[in-house]
């Protein structure tokens, strides 16, 4: 049975398979957890490194209004059947109005006869599949015996970050460093929910102590030097997700073994970016997470080396979590609408 519904132009379907089901931010925030958020970030990663899952052009431009940056990222996973795409960007002005700067919603497509099939609230899922992706590389990178987690960055997604990458090993401190340093009181207090103890360091100190270290920022210069980084450090850079965005020295990238979500990606619009065009790296050195999930290579190979995962950020990502959001939010029966 349909009734019509009080929008115009929609039509809420009964419960049953057909039609399109909104999946709301609030949803999502109950429905994932990062435990399957990880599942799925490993699973699409595996997925595109044995050529299952490709991810297609990215569209980012500044539409002239709002001084926004909008665009489009999509692909399709066929082995797990995933079509769609993320549709969002950045808005600066947001934040004075009581919303979050970055704005993203996904679409998923049925991949048999291409009808839509779900609208997924994107803020959530951005950030908690952010946080997996350095949580998986972590979890196949880092030494077992990581005990001082480093925190570069204070902003929203470092919350996340340090959430997830606190669940790979057992760390039994955090050190943070950030370019303002208000804002490390609200990481702080995450450390302390998680019982971790926190302190607040310089980069050096950061860097000399902590063997797995994050970067989540928005700096568009080196903030932690070469020779700063211990033997046998793992480094997931997640901030450097547009040209000209820059967290590390590119020297780094001539020190480390140098992995990442998508090589394209990465030398293009990632960490890896700076240290390509220096002529410090060639992309052939660098290989996909999804190669060491996969087995195809074996990852870190001594306790000494620093191993460093270039997080750019993917498509595919955001449609593999809001998929298990939208098969979630359907097996709980979430009313669906048609166009
Ligand atoms: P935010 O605005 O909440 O926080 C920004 C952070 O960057 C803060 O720690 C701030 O102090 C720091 N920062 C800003 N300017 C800086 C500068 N010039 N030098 C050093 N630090 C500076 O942003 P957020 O949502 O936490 O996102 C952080 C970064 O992560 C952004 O660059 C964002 O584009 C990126 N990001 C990447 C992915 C990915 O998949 N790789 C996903 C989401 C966000």
């Amino acid at each position: 049975m349909a009734r019509q519904c009080p929008r115009e132009g929609l039509l809420i379907m009964s419960q049953d398979n057909t039609g399109i089901l909104i999946v709301s931010e609030a949803d999502c925030q109950r429905l994932i957890s990062r435990g399957d958020a990880f599942e799925a970030v490993e699973a699409v990663f595996a997925s595109m490194a044995r050529g299952d899952a490709y991810n297609f052009p990215v569209i980012r431009e500044a539409i002239g209004h709002a001084d926004a940056l909008y665009g489009f990222k999509s692909g399709f996973d066929r082995a797990g059947l995933a079509l769609g795409l993320k549709s969002g960007g950045y808005w600066p002005g947001n934040m004075a109005q009581g919303l979050t700067n970055h704005q993203s919603t996904v679409f998923l497509f049925n991949p048999d006869t291409g009808q839509l099939k779900a609208v997924v609230g994107g803020n959530y899922l951005t950030a908690v599949r952010t946080a997996a992706a350095s949580s998986v590389s972590i979890s196949h990178l880092a030494r077992k015996d990581a005990k001082v987690l480093g925190m570069v960055g204070a902003g929203h997604q470092s919350q996340f970050q340090l959430r997830a990458a606190a669940e790979q090993r057992n760390f039994e401190r955090v050190v943070a460093w950030n370019a303002h340093p208000d804002m490390l009181p609200s990481l702080e207090r995450v450390a302390n929910d998680i019982g971790l103890p926190f302190q607040a360091v310089s980069q050096q100190e950061l860097a000399a102590q902590a063997d797995v270290i994050i970067s989540i920022t928005s700096a568009h210069e080196p903030l932690i030097m070469a020779e700063w980084v211990k033997p046998g450090t793992h480094l997931a850079c997640m901030g450097t997700d547009t040209v000209g965005k820059q967290e590390m020295d590119p020297q780094l990238f001539a020190r480390a073994s140098i992995f990442t979500d998508e090589v394209a990606q990465s030398i293009s619009l990632g960490e890896a970016q700076h240290a390509v065009s220096a002529g410090l790296l060639d992309a052939s050195a660098i290989t996909p997470l999804g190669a060491v999930i996969n087995g195809a290579h074996p990852g870190r190979s001594s306790a000494d080396e620093i191993t460093l995962f270039d997080g750019t950020g993917v498509g595919l990502q955001d449609l593999a979590v809001a998929d298990v959001a939208a098969r979630l939010a359907a097996e709980q029966g979430a009313p669906r609408v048609s166009l």
